[in-house]
C-alpha cells in the first residue's frame, strides 16, 4: 500500500566540529494523555482547566485504604494506539510502582509498567519530503499515571499543589534511537500526533500538555551509528542527555541543536559527557542540568500488589482492530493512487482527518484534482485567512461540490466560480440558485451564441477577409462575441462557432 514511498537511509544531521564531523542520535519518550473522561485508576474527571483540586478522588489523593481500579477504556486506547503503530500487543502486562517522593504525588509512587508494557515493538513512517519517508522503530508503549502540579509562583512564602492531573492516564511511547536530526524529531512527533488524533486516543494538544516529549540526544562519529545498528551495542554510541518535558515542535528542534553543539564542544575540549537530565530554557535558547544520573533516584520498582497482572483477550484486541479507521499513511496513499493527487496535496489534505473527510465529500463523483485545488487553495486559504477551523467553515462540502458541478457543466466560468464562492461564503445559499438568480451563468445556449456570432460577422466584412487570409486573427471575433454577451458566453463554444462560420 505504501509502495509509492521511497525510504531514505538515515541522512543524519552532520555538525562540523573543530576536529571533524559529528552526527546526531536521538531517541524520544513521548507522554501522550489518553483521551479519556476518567483517570487511569479512579473515576475522577480529567477535564482541563477545572478549579484546582476539584477533580480529585480519594484514590488520587492516596487516602489510606483506597484501591486503584483499572479503567478499561484507557487500556483500549493504549491497544488502539499500539495497533495504529503496527505494534505487538501484549496480552499480559503488569503494573509496577516507581517509588519517589514529590509533593504533587501523594501516593509516594507512580504506577507505571516497567517490566511488562502493554504494547511492544512497532514503527512509525516519518514523512520527510513528498514521497520520501523514514522508518523509526518503536520500542514500547506503556500505561502510567500522571503527577499533579506544584505551584511556586503564587505566594512568596508558600507553595501550592493542584492534584487535578494526579492519576490521569498517560501512554509513554518510547522510540529506538533512530532519529537523526532536529527536523526528523519534529516530523516524528508530528506524525505520532497525527496518528493518535486519527485514532482519537489522544487529542494531541501540546499547549495543554496532552503531548510532551523527553528528548534523548547524543553525538557520535560518522560510521558509529551503522555499527550500532549492526551490533545492537549501545556503547558504540555517545553518552546521551535527556531533555525533559518539551511541548513545542519549535523548541524540540532548537533544544536538540543546542544540546548537540554543547556536547561536541565538551568532547572536543577533552571532556566527557555526563549522562543527565536537562531542561530547555526557551528564553535563553539553552539546556541546563536538572539532575545527573548519579543523583538519580533509586526508584525501587516492584510489581504493584494492589493490581493483578493485566490480562486481555485476543478477541477483544481483534474487536478493537476491526474498529480502526483508515490511518493517515493509507489515506494519503489512496489519494495519490486512486484520485491522482500529488504526494504534496495528499499530505496537506490528510494532515487532519476532518480535512480529509471534507475533501472526500467534495471529491466524491467529481474530479479529484480539481476538488483538491479548490479545497486547498480556495477553502483552506480562506479559512486560514479568517482564522477558522474546518468545522466552522461557512461553505460546506455540498456547497463547494455544487460550485464544482456548475464549472463542470460549463454553466459558469472559472472566474465566475470564484465570485460565486465568495457569495456563498458570505451569504450562504445554494450555488446553482444563486448563479441563476444573479445571472452569473454562461450562455451555453448555442442558438444565442450563434446569433451573436452572425451579427458580428455581418457587421465587420473587412475583418472577415483578414481572418480568412490569416486564421490567427479569428480570435478577434471571439473577443467581440464575448464582449457582446457580457463575458457569459462559453469561450470554447464561441471559438468553435467562429471558426465554423468563417469556414476556417
Ligand atoms: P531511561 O528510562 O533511563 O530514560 P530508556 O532505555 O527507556 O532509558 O531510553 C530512553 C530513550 O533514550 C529511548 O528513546 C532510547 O531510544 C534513547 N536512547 C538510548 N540511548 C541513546 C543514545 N545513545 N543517544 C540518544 N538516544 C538514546
Ligand atoms: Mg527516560
Amino acid at each position: 500500500m505504501l509502495d509509492h514511498l521511497t525510504y531514505t537511509a538515515p541522512r543524519p544531521k552532520v555538525i562540523a566540529g573543530a576536529k571533524g564531523d559529528w552526527e546526531l542520535v536521538i531517541g524520544l519518550e513521548v507522554h501522550a494523555q489518553v483521551a479519556s473522561n476518567a483517570k487511569l485508576f479512579s473515576g475522577a474527571s480529567t477535564a482541563f482547566g477545572a478549579e484546582p483540586n476539584s477533580n480529585v478522588s480519594f484514590v488520587d489523593a492516596a487516602m489510606p485504604g483506597m484501591l486503584p481500579v483499572i479503567n478499561e477504556f484507557c487500556v483500549a486506547q493504549a491497544v488502539r494506539t499500539g495497533l495504529g503503530l503496527k505494534a505487538a500487543i501484549n496480552l499480559v502486562s503488569a503494573f509496577d510502582r516507581k517509588n519517589y517522593f514529590y509533593p504533587d504525588l501523594p501516593q509516594g509512587y507512580q504506577i507505571s509498567q516497567l517490566y511488562h508494557p502493554i504494547v511492544g515493538e512497532g514503527e512509525i513512517i516519518v514523512d520527510m519530503a513528498p514521497g520520501i519517508a523514514r522508518r523509526v522503530r518503536i520500542e514500547r508503549i506503556h500505561l502510567e499515571q500522571d503527577a499533579g502540579k506544584s505551584i511556586h509562583d503564587m505566594d512568596p512564602a508558600l507553595s501550592f499543589v493542584d492534584l487535578n492531573r494526579t492519576g490521569v492516564a498517560l501512554m509513554e511511547i518510547v522510540s529506538r534511537p533512530d532519529i537523526r536530526g532536529p527536523e526528523e524529531a519534529a516530523a516524528y512527533v508530528a506524525k505520532l500526533r497525527q496518528i493518535m488524533r486519527y485514532l482519537g486516543t489522544c487529542d494531541g494538544n501540546m499547549q495543554n500538555g496532552s503531548l510532551r516529549a523527553d528528548v534523548n540526544v547524543s553525538v557520535c562519529k560518522p560510521g558509529d551509528y551503522e555499527r550500532f545498528i549492526e551490533t545492537g551495542d549501545f556503547s558504540v554510541l555517545g553518552t546521551r542527555c535527556e531533555i525533559k518535558n518539551m511541548n513545542s515542535m519549535r523548541f524540540i528542534q532548537a533544544a536538540i541543536e543546542y544540546e548537540a553543539r554543547r556536547q561536541i564542544a565538551i568532547i572536543e575540549d577533552g571532556g566527557m559527557i555526563v549522562q543527565e537530565t536537562r531542561l530547555y530554557d526557551p528564553d535563553k535558547g539553552e539546556t541546563r542540568s536538572m539532575r545527573s544520573k548519579e543523583e538519580a533516584h533509586d526508584y525501587r520498582y516492584f510489581p504493584d500488589p494492589d493490581l493483578l497482572p493485566l490480562e486481555i483477550e485476543q478477541a477483544w484486541v481483534d474487536e478493537i482492530a476491526a474498529s480502526m479507521p483508515e490511518l493517515p499513511d493509507e489515506k494519503k496513499a489512496r489519494f495519490v493512487t486512486a484520485l491522482g493527487l500529488s504526494e504534496y496535496d495528499a499530505g496537506v489534505l490528510t494532515a487532519e482527518v476532518e480535512n480529509a473527510d471534507f475533501f472526500e465529500a467534495v471529491a466524491k463523483g467529481r474530479d479529484g484534482k480539481q476538488a483538491a485545488n479548490w479545497v486547498i487553495n480556495d477553502l483552506f486559504g480562506r479559512l486560514k485567512k479568517e482564522g477558522l477551523e474546518i468545522g466552522a467553515s461557512p461553505v460546506d462540502a455540498a456547497q463547494l461540490g455544487g460550485i464544482l458541478d456548475l464549472i463542470g457543466s460549463g454553466e459558469i466560468s472559472g472566474k465566475m466560480a470564484k465570485d460565486l464562492f465568495d457569495i456563498v461564503w458570505t451569504e450562504g445559499g445554494d450555488p446553482a440558485a444563486i448563479a441563476t438568480a444573479r445571472g452569473m451563468k454562461q450562455v451555453t445556449d448555442l442558438g444565442a451564441i450563434e446569433a451573436a456570432v452572425d451579427d458580428i460577422i455581418a457587421a465587420n466584412p473587412a475583418q472577415v477577409d483578414k481572418a480568412k487570409a490569416n486564421p490567427k486573427l479569428a480570435g478577434w471575433f471571439t473577443g467581440q462575441v464575448l464582449k457582446a454577451t457580457g463575458g457569459k458566453a462559453n469561450p470554447a463554444a464561441v471559438n468553435e462557432l467562429v471558426a465554423k462560420k468563417l469556414g476556417l
